[in-house]
């Protein structure tokens, strides 16, 4: 028997979602208003999904926030899940659980040169496990000295106190601070805005070095003996999504070991085969000493984060001295849950069962492809970027001046696209000289039509929206 909700009264569900659901990153004033419902989504099958009036859509964003990789409605996983949460649900702190190891070995599988899974169930914080690893070496090894984390412009690590000190997203900072110290900015490395690096005279891979180079320019200013780790994302997700340029990570890398900088990689939205490999860094060659990951490694069937690290780290920490503090003394309550594990490993094993690494890259030389043609007929489309099954469109008002489309305008585009069934995703808004980016990060399963169908509804939309 299916147990799920059943609707009686839809309009009971939306007025009780009206009166006591505080959604996340929206102004609730249309919702009160009535000017606008709520949307609720009932169901979903593949990329498609049902929401509250019955109406149809197609999924261009994998659950919103690039999450669903293997799409909706997966019995295996639902299946793996209950089995497993039956058998045995939680117990938490230091002791384990069958599918927390068979998880962990078949991970480090996939990610040569790493050995250690830290459970969390979030992005937020699994990165926070990160940055403590990073504090507590400081403080093991260079008495507290080397303890500054730096983060990129553009970049976003999550939403927590000490990941917005690491945030380079100016809109999501806004308000919250004062924010923690020993966190500090280094530049990006978007090349169609690389004269906003001063670096307008480069491209290629002399430009990836040179945007890289700031970087070292940064540890320099700061002092190699107060920094100890260096945090980016692979590729850049929420701020514009921004796939390194080429040359920058083979110096990224060379530049952390120069000084001693631990490089933590924030694959939190690439991580299990949004770009085309397990995780985004394999892209580029790098070997990373910490990797944290959440939204794809469950698909969202399961709330489950993780903090990999290197045996070099985790070594750090193994101390039989007779000192209290000397081991890692952090936990996440919910890192004892097992439907996390349990769905990672069905998620893993669909991943492969069903080639969908194969898939994304067929896809995503569709989209991109694809986009490219809209771009030679809008000129308001001024740059077409992307990774895999994870790519953006830069919307400017002007190609020669650059000057971001307008919020509205990027919104009356998405809207129109959602009026025709087709969810795609926009990036910073808001952000005055900042990109307006649509967003395509449909699952890893998306067929040739689907791609179309998504890529079709964008060309509608501009042509409506822009042409009105
Ligand atoms: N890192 C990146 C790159 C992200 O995109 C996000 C979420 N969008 C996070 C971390 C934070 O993840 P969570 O919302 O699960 O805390």
């Amino acid at each position: 028997m299916n147990t799920a909700f059943q609707i009686n009264d839809p309009r009971a569900v939306i007025e009780a979602d009206r009166a006591h659901v505080w959604h996340h990153l929206v102004q609730h004033a249309p919702y009160a208003s009535q000017e606008i419902d709520p949307r609720i989504i009932v169901e979903g099958k593949g990329l498609k999904l049902w929401d509250i009036t019955g109406k149809e859509h197609l999924d261009a964003v994998s659950g919103g926030v690039w999450t669903v990789n293997v799409g909706y409605g997966r019995e295996r996983i639902a299946n793996a899940v209950r089995d497993q949460i039956l058998k045995m649900n939680f117990f938490g702190g230091s002791l384990g659980s069958i599918p927390g190891a068979l998880f962990a070995e078949r991970l480090i599988e996939k990610m040569p040169g790493l050995s250690r899974v830290f459970y969390a169930n979030s992005g937020s914080e699994a990165n926070e496990k990160g940055f403590k690893i990073v504090r507590q070496i400081a403080h093991k090894r260079h008495g507290g000295r080397k303890h500054k984390i730096l983060y990129r412009d553009r970049d976003y690590h999550g939403t927590t106190i000490g990941c917005l000190s690491a945030g380079g997203q100016l809109e999501r900072n806004a308000q919250y601070g004062p924010f923690a110290p020993g966190f500090v900015e280094v530049p990006h490395c978007l090349e169609y805005r690389k004269d906003e690096l001063g670096l307008g005279h480069l491209s290629g891979a002399e430009f990836g070095r040179a945007a890289a180079d700031l970087i070292e320019e940064v540890i320099l200013r700061e002092g190699p003996d107060t920094v100890g780790a260096l945090c980016l994302e692979p590729v850049t997700a929420g701020g514009g999504v921004i796939p390194p340029p080429e040359g920058y990570w083979e110096r990224v890398q060379e530049i952390c070991r120069r000084h001693d900088v631990l490089l933590h990689i924030d694959e939190v939205v690439c991580g299990l085969g949004r770009t085309g490999t397990w995780f985004g860094y394999q892209q580029y060659g790098v070997q990373p000493d910490i990797v944290t990951m959440a939204k794809g490694v469950a698909s969202g069937y399961a709330a489950i984060s993780c903090c990999v690290t290197t045996d070099a780290v985790f070594e750090m920490f193994r101390d039989d001295s007779d000192d209290p503090l000397n081991y890692f003394r952090d936990i996440s309550t919910f890192g004892g849950c097992t439907a996390g594990p349990a769905a990672a490993l069905e998620n893993m094993s669909i991943i492969e069962d069903e080639n969908l690494l194969g898939n994304c890259d067929a896809m995503s030389e569709r989209l991109l492809a694809n986009l490219h043609k809209l771009a030679e007929k809008h000129p308001a489309i001024g740059d077409v970027r992307g990774k895999g099954l994870f790519c953006g469109a830069e919307l400017v008002v002007d190609r020669e001046t650059k000057e971001p489309l307008p919020e509205g305008l990027v919104g009356a585009i998405t809207k129109d696209c959602m009026a025709q069934g087709v969810i795609v995703g926009a990036t910073n808004r808001s952000v005055p000289g900042r990109n307006n980016t649509l967003t395509f990060s449909p699952a890893l399963i998306a067929t040739a039509d689907e791609i179309d169908h998504i890529t079709d509804s964008v060309d509608q939309a501009m042509t409506r929206v822009l042409s009105a």
